[in-house]
């Protein structure tokens, strides 16, 4: 029995994790999750499972709760996070929060000796060379919970890191694919939320249409493989039936095929090295008319060739990045900007931070909050 703490339970990955857990509930359990502020998700979740510790955004929601279920402990904000990911007795956390918020409970979650599977990729964009360092010191596993990671994952089992030419990365292209960047002027955030192929949260389908989300996953897969930028390509693939792709030297092709369900990275995160039985449809070829594969453009989707420069440079441009990114998207989302303004104001505030090669861990937090200063200043410019 795999015993497994849940951070983020009441998004998109969250609900999908306790879809798989109550699957197989002779494999796996909760013992802790988190919610933000949905209390009512939240006791809906406590109708299906049975955690010993549930930490909330709020201090309030916490001690409400408390008087409500006297048997779960309710602990509240980052510092409860962080201590759900460093409590005894657990195998393996799946942190499915959003954004710069994952990274400090899964630096202390490796700290602490506890498998990750892992949602959050920013936590791997941010602060990949000290979550990687950790993990290998504290011989901490990462599985990924990302298709195209899991895809990877999948495709590299029984080969030799030397033996890979190249890992193939594919893109859907996002809601707005099909438009030039003309057509993207005036963009509505709803018409950006509808993703043409996968239910995903709001963060990241606005991720996926300026492509940041493709640039955010070849970082990292930089990590998780470790491959150098040059061997990592992004290939548009409009039907998202190939999940990615790894050739290797022999000029062998190895691809990870199927219908776009969350909940095969999810399980085979927690249940690698074996496979279990999933409730999901299958890929039916007779049905698929055509594959198509394009290159990707750095000219149309400049946030990709953003991050692959990003990435070969690291330093604190990394933490620069997520933070503008974060903060438009948010902004975009919240109606203060226009869509190809996230574009302008992620590329202008990473071009004109102060580089700084060398970095220690707090220069990353450091880097972080500066970059959100600066892009709260230069959205108030333009209103
Ligand atoms: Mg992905």
């Amino acid at each position: 029995m795999k015993s497994i703490v849940l951070l983020g339970a009441s998004g998109s990955i969250g609900v999908q994790t306790i879809d798989v857990v109550l699957n197989h509930s002779d494999e796996f359990v909760i013992k802790a999750l988190s919610i933000g502020y949905n209390v009512k998700v939240l006791k809906d979740i406590l109708t299906k499972v049975h955690p010993e510790i549930v930490c909330v955004v709020r201090k309030e929601d916490a001690q409400a709760l408390s008087s409500e279920y006297p048997d779960i402990r309710f602990v509240y904000g980052d510092e409860g996070l962080v201590e759900l990911a460093g409590l005894d007795g657990y195998d393996v956390l799946v942190n499915a929060l959003v954004g710069f918020a994952g990274l400090l409970p899964t630096m202390r979650a490796i700290e602490t000796g506890h498998d990750i599977a892992l949602a959050n990729k920013e936590t791997l964009v941010v602060g990949g060379s000290f979550v990687m360092e950790a993990a290998k010191k504290h011989g901490v596993s990462l599985y990924p919970i990302d298709s195209e990671h899991s895809a990877i994952f999948q495709c590299l089992q029984g080969n030799q890191h030397h033996e890979v030419k190249r890992l193939i990365v594919t893109a859907s292209g996002g809601s707005f694919r099909n438009r030039t960047r003309d057509q993207l002027k005036g963009v509505t955030v709803q018409e950006a939320l509808s993703h043409p192929n996968w239910s995903m949260g709001a963060k990241i389908t606005i991720d996926s249409a300026t492509m940041m989300n493709k640039g955010f996953e070849v970082i990292e897969a930089h990590w998780l493989f470790g491959f150098d930028f040059d061997h990592i390509d992004v290939v548009m693939h409009p039907e998202s039936v190939v999940h990615s792709m790894v050739e290797f030297v022999d000029t062998a092709v190895v691809a990870q095929l199927g219908t776009p369900d969350m909940r095969l990275p999810i399980q085979y995160a927690l249940s690698w090295p074996r496979r279990l039985s999933l409730p999901g449809e299958s890929l039916d070829f007779t049905k698929l008319s055509a594959l198509h594969f394009a290159p990707a453009s750095f000219e149309r989707f400049p946030l990709l060739g953003l991050a692959y420069e990003v990435g070969r440079r690291q330093g604190n441009l990394p933490a620069v990045l997520n933070a503008a990114n974060e903060v438009a998207n948010q902004a975009f989302r919240d109606g203060r900007i226009e869509f190809l303004d996230i574009e302008d104001l992620v590329i202008s505030t990473v071009n004109e931070f102060e580089f700084k090669k060398e970095i220690t861990f707090e220069d990353v937090l450091e880097a972080d909050a500066k970059a959100r200063e600066i892009v709260e200043m230069k959205i108030k410019e333009k209103m």
